[in-house]
């Protein structure tokens, strides 16, 4: 069996760890926080994970939350009118489970009980691919899943897989309480040319059922308007009056949502990237990222720790294979070559084309899903598993065909 370093108490790190030690693997963790300070610091996401990575967790008994947390069911999409009136509602007629548990709280637990369960942990800055070089000369394999750290740039931007340059949105996430505490579906609103509002049950590090509340603001607009010094509980308050202006009538009870400590929330803007998985350390080792360190999404489609979960999923089952045999860098680029082509691709592509403004054939794509159950489920379906968008949601060639299978009459293909 190998020795085996991974950089990063991460989803994706944590998730293979846990991995590997099943498949009788030494591992060996390496993180910048103790776990006591990654439940005590701030809120670095909202992450909100689909049934196919939910399973893959509670496959490896990870899955501590579930008798206290709102499982979250189902997922709305709405097109919002210009007045602030719903437009498309688009609502699938079966519900499918999600799950946001709060990172802090679950990547602390999971830091010990990776240790529990075998793990070496050391928790060490490595702040830079020197640092990493001097730590891990002795491993068979070294994965770094450190996310958006700057240790990341060990892997070189991929421009020809990376579908943007530069930030598509301005984010704004929250998690707040006294908002919805029944409400068990996700809701993505699209405000056309002003950007998403998405509210997620989320279960939080205080025990709060509480929510994720998350602005997409395009750059420059309504939703990108909010000044910079403001504290979190400012910043909720701005927001609530925005909304209020922007969709009216539909989240008066927005006014009473609270935030649980000034750690709750979160500000930036994400550039969708993909890297060469394979890094150089000075020694000429050669390391593999996994997760968002080689594939960074913006989390308007909820991709990022899905496809991170997979990545460690499908690197296990590589490793395995591997057996006995050198992990070389011809066979890490191999590794992550394979895993683009069966999911990584799309899980990008849909983070892509949700970020930019529907193409025709897509608008009759919405139009069929508003007035259609089942293209609804396709559609919707396609966050939960985005392989399954395609081609037919980007190949305008192939739509036609799609809808009719779908039981969409001709009368609303009409601008296909
Ligand atoms: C607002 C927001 C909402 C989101 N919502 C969703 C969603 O609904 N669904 C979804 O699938 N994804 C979502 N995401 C994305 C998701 O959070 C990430 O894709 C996921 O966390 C990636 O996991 P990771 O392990 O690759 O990186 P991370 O979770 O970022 O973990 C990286 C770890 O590496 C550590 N680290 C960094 N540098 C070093 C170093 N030098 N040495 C050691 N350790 C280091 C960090 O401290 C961290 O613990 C969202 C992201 C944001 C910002």
């Amino acid at each position: 069996m190998a020795n085996i370093a991974i950089v990063g108490a991460g989803q994706a790190g944590l998730f293979l760890g846990f991995g590997l030690l099943e498949d009788g693997h030494e591992v060996t963790l390496f993180s910048d926080q103790t776990s006591d300070a990654i439940l005590k610091g701030r809120l670095p996401s909202g992450m909100g994970l689909f049934e196919d990575a939910v399973r893959k967790e509670a496959a490896l008994g990870l899955t501590f939350w579930e008798d206290v947390m709102t499982r979250g069911e189902g997922a709305i999409l709405e097109f919002i009118n210009p007045d602030g009136s719903v437009g498309l509602h688009i609502c699938p007629p079966v519900a499918r489970p999600h799950r946001g548990v709060d990172q802090r709280l679950k990547n602390s637990r999971w830091m010990q009980e990776l240790e529990r369960r075998g793990a070496a942990v050391r928790v060490v800055p490595l702040a830079s691919p020197d640092e990493l070089d001097k730590h891990v000369a002795g491993f068979d394999l070294v994965l770094v899943a450190t996310g958006k750290g700057s240790i990341s740039s060990l892997f070189e931007r991929d421009p020809q897989r990376s579908p943007f340059a530069k930030p598509q949105r301005h984010l704004i996430g929250m998690l707040v309480n006294n908002f919805r505490p029944d409400l068990r579906s996700g809701t993505i609103r699209v405000l056309p040319g002003v950007g998403e509002v998405i509210i997620t049950p989320f279960y939080g590090r205080e025990n709060v059922k509480g929510r994720f509340l998350l602005l997409e603001g395009i750059p420059g607009g309504p939703l990108d308007q909010f000044p910079r010094e403001l504290s979190g509980r400012e910043l909720l308050a701005a927001c609530q009056r925005t909304l209020r202006a922007l969709l009216p009538g539909q989240l008066e009870d927005l006014k009473d949502a609270e935030l649980p400590s000034e750690q709750c929330w979160l500000r930036g803007a994400l550039t969708p990237t993909v890297r060469h998985p394979v890094g150089r350390l000075a020694s000429g080792k050669a390391v593999l990222g996994l997760g968002d360190a080689v594939m960074l999404h913006d989390p308007l489609a909820a991709q990022g720790g899905n496809n991170a979960t997979h990545m460690a999923d499908f690197y296990r089952n590589r490793i395995r294979e591997n057996a006995g045999r050198p992990f070389t860098a011809e066979w890490m680029q191999r590794t992550f070559d394979d895993f683009w082509q069966a999911y990584g691709q799309y899980a990008m592509g849909v983070t892509a084309g949700l970020l930019m403004p529907p193409a025709p054939h897509q608008q009759t794509v919405l139009t069929a899903a508003h007035h259609v159950p089942g293209m609804a489920e396709a559609l919707i379906g396609g966050l939960y598993d985005p392989r399954s968008l395609f081609p037919w949601f980007v190949d305008p060639a192939s739509t036609r065909e799609f809808l009719l299978s779908k039981g969409v009459p001709p009368a609303l293909m009409e601008r296909l």
